[in-house]
């Protein structure tokens, strides 16, 4: 017999020890694929799917990482592929590595645009390519009626400067792997983005727990951003989809909602935001 989730009461910390999950999660940002993963990438979603996990979203990062994600979602049906040239791999070839990149959205129909955007803090060299690459790419999403994946990363007012006349146009998509102030969440929120809430949340000294409770729920998805940021208990081991509840866990102790409301809200605005037609 399943044990009823709702059964703390509002005050006590829910954790994996105390509460199972009974609703379908979804990893909308994760890179299983590559090197990290070759030895046992089948164990990994076998994992995922016990979790809950019914759906991981792989964004591609440059031209090299195309065929790995092709391989994945060949032989893995929970795996969708995101197409796109992550920021941090935007060079001064960038429109020769866009060409390699926009025939896969005929092969291999994508999820989304990702992960694109703006990355101030690795390097400024191609501060300039990098804002034309993501226009470039945002133009793509409205053309192809998709959302998009945005890595932003010391460039939050940059990158809400270009996403929200997209937005206005319609596009909508998700700040992964949110950083940055209440107030700039809100923004985000407020023109229809959904912020992406993963691993590093589970962090003591990430300043977004201080007001992560205080943003609409329904503004929300999940992600792990593995084989990177593994959430507490496995912190700087190699993270997979399967330690998205650990994430869950936490937002519902930040949420004052049980570990299935969080789950369910998380996952209908997931599953809206990528067109993934499960109920
Ligand atoms: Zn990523």
């Amino acid at each position: 017999m399943e044990k009823p989730a709702l059964s703390l009461s509002r005050n006590k910390k829910y954790t994996s020890k105390n509460t199972d999950i009974h609703v379908h999660l979804i990893d909308t940002h994760c890179h299983v694929f590559g090197p990290q993963f070759s030895e046992d990438v089948s164990l990994v979603f076998n994992r995922a799917k016990s979790a809950g996990v019914q759906n991981s979203l792989l964004p591609n990062i440059d031209s090299e990482s195309i065929a790995l994600i092709c391989a994945v979602v060949e032989n893995e049906k929970s795996a969708k592929p995101m197409w796109g040239l992550h920021p941090c791999h935007v060079f001064s070839n960038w429109k020769e590595e866009l060409s390699k990149i926009e025939p896969l959205f005929e092969t291999h129909p994508a999820v989304a645009v990702g992960e694109i955007g703006l990355d101030f803090y690795w390097s400024k060299e191609f501060k300039s390519e990098q804002k034309e690459a993501l226009e470039f790419q945002l133009n793509w999403a409205l053309a192809k009626n998709l959302p998009v994946s945005l890595h932003t990363r010391d460039a939050n007012p940059e990158a809400i400067e270009i996403v929200k006349p997209f937005a206005e146009k319609g596009l909508k998509g998700v700040f992964h792997c949110f950083s940055g102030s209440f107030e700039e969440g809100m923004e985000i929120i407020d023109f229809g983005f959904c912020l992406g809430i993963g691993g590093n949340i589970t962090y003591k000294k990430n300043p977004v727990r201080d007001f992560i409770g205080r943003f609409p729920i329904g503004s929300i998805v999940l992600e792990t951003d593995a084989p990177y940021l593994a959430p507490v208990p496995y912190r700087g081991k190699r993270n997979e989809p399967a330690y998205l509840v650990e994430v869950v866990y936490e937002l519902a102790n930040h949420f004052s909602l049980s570990p299935d409301e969080i789950s369910k809200t998380t996952s209908k605005t997931a599953i809206s935001l990528f067109n993934l037609g499960l109920s």
